[in-house]
């Protein structure tokens, strides 16, 4: 990308259960090495093909109190009223050293805790393209009883209330258009003035430039009206 140097922000992603935000956080990971995907700590069990330490680092509940209790977490939460999942630190202070976008993939309160932790962050939701295709997904896992579906249509209900406190909303309508919307948004992001940290010592240096210019050639210039 053109431009001067900036820094590489952290993204999260939030969105409904079966909106396909972890498809859309591992497609954006995979193969680019300007992300890296933030590995959550969680108290739940893990589903089947999921690794420990690739997926979530998996701990029991007193080793995540004595991660919250050592301050490794930059945000953390109680999701469906079940399990706690929680952003170890050091997953932005890798991405931060490695200069990579890092991928939340976590849930609205989380979302919300990083907003105040974690100002530079750029916050996107994913809406379902439709309440027809979030059923499918809900249903289709083939895994979840009916009690978990409607655990997940509740949060769902709050969950999308929040979609206005974002900075960006996109619709998972298409998995490639999507994630080329989100790229769009970084690539846009990356421009912003407020996220070069160079910026001041080039504007400083071209009107250096322009004044000894203005006083070494046009000294007996004046102006014209
Ligand atoms: P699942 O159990 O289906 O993998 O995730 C359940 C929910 O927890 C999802 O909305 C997921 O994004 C969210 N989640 C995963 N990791 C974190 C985390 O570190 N913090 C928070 N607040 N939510 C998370």
């Amino acid at each position: 990308m053109s431009g001067l140097p900036h820094r590489s922000p952290p993204v999260v992603l939030a969105a409904p259960a079966g909106t396909g935000k972890t498809t859309l956080a591992r497609h954006l990971v995979d193969g680019d090495h300007g992300f890296t995907f933030s590995v959550s700590a969680t108290t739940r069990a893990p589903r089947d093909g999921e690794r420990d330490g690739i997926d979530y680092h998996f701990v029991d509940r007193a080793g995540f109190e004595a991660m919250i209790e050592a301050g490794d977490l930059v945000e953390w939460a109680e999701v469906h009223g079940r399990d706690y999942y929680g952003t170890p630190r050091k997953e932005l202070e890798r991405a931060a050293a490695a200069g990579q976008h890092v991928v939340l993939d976590i849930d609205v309160q989380g979302a919300r805790l990083i907003r105040e932790r974690v100002p530079e962050a750029v916050l996107i939701f994913v809406l379902p393209p439709s309440v027809e295709a979030l059923m499918e997904r809900l249903e289709g896992r083939g895994t979840e009883q009916s009690d978990q579906v409607a655990r997940r249509l509740r949060s769902a209900l709050d969950e999308l209330a929040s979609a206005p406190e974002f900075d960006y909303v996109v619709v998972n309508d298409d998995l490639e258009g999507c994630l080329g919307d989100i790229r769009g948004i970084l690539q846009a992001e990356g421009f912003r003035a407020s996220r070069a940290p160079g910026l001041a010592k080039e504007v400083e240096r071209m009107r250096s430039a322009i004044d000894a210019l203005l006083r070494e050639e046009y000294t007996n210039v004046t102006e014209q009206e």
